[in-house]
């Protein structure tokens, strides 16, 4: 039986001032429950406010990214090793936003996964097609690739999960339909047990992500093959993101 994931991706928002304050009202409302887990992948800086606050509760925190060097010249950067003094368990990995601003590859991600498992940090790739993609009927290949590729130096004793984004979803209020959601995850399961076996494919956890809500989450949950999801928007108030975290499973 796999958990259900309920992340929560702050983006460039919540310092820690803030993120005290959601954390007073968020902590409160979530119980421990073995059949689901919650995440919040928080700004760099407000890590230690994490760490700090959420050490004795059931959620758990992560990195947004990281780079793939353990140390060096490399200014700006974090490491995955430097998340793991944080505490870390995980650390997103190719969220669109870096794959599209930021000039994150397939390869990039690849190394990263390999630089975060070395720390003992779970990663959660992100993979998903644009709008031109799907509309030119590409999803699938786009979707093989970024696995094939990312999971690179992957490894099937090793805790890992995806988060499926198609991009044209992403902060843009559209999401995907439960027939189109659960398709993709279908295929992405197909993928992974042609990487790592039908047995650890079946235990990994594989979450939606683009404009989830409390109003349209029910029916993505329901599905077999949404693990969860990786929200954005609607993580960034403490109520809508324990309204989401909380539905009935
Ligand atoms: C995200 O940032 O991963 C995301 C899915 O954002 P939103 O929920 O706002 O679409």
């Amino acid at each position: 039986m796999r958990k259900s994931i309920f992340a929560g991706n702050w983006k460039m928002q919540m310092g820690p001032h803030e993120a005290t304050k959601y954390l007073n009202e968020f902590i409160p409302q979530i119980h421990p429950d073995k059949s689901r887990e919650w995440i919040i992948f928080a700004p760099f800086v407000s890590l230690p406010t994490l760490q700090n606050n959420l050490k004795n509760t059931p959620i758990k925190w992560g990195g947004q990214n990281c780079h793939h060097e353990p140390k060096g010249a490399f200014t700006g950067e974090i490491s995955a090793p430097m998340l793991k003094e944080l505490d870390c368990q995980y650390g997103l990995v190719g969220h669109s936003e870096r794959r599209q601003f930021f000039g994150e590859t397939d390869k990039s991600c690849a190394l990263k996964i390999k630089a975060l498992l070395e720390s003992d940090i779970t990663p959660m790739l992100c993979v998903g097609e644009t709008q031109k993609e799907r509309d030119g009927g590409m999803t699938q290949e786009i979707i093989k690739s970024q696995i094939e590729q990312g999971l690179e130096y992957g490894d099937p004793l090793r805790p890992l999960v995806i988060a499926y984004e198609p991009v044209w979803a992403i902060g843009t209020g559209k999401v995907a339909t439960a027939g189109m959601a659960e398709e993709v995850h279908v295929f992405i399961r197909k993928v992974l047990s042609s990487k790592f076996g039908q047995e650890r494919a079946g235990q990994i956890q594989i979450l939606y992500g683009g404009s989830v809500k409390p109003e349209n989450c029910r029916e993505l949950i329901a599905l077999p093959n949404i693990d969860g999801f990786l929200i954005g928007g609607a993580s960034l108030t403490a109520k809508s993101f324990a309204q989401i975290g909380l539905i009935p499973l």
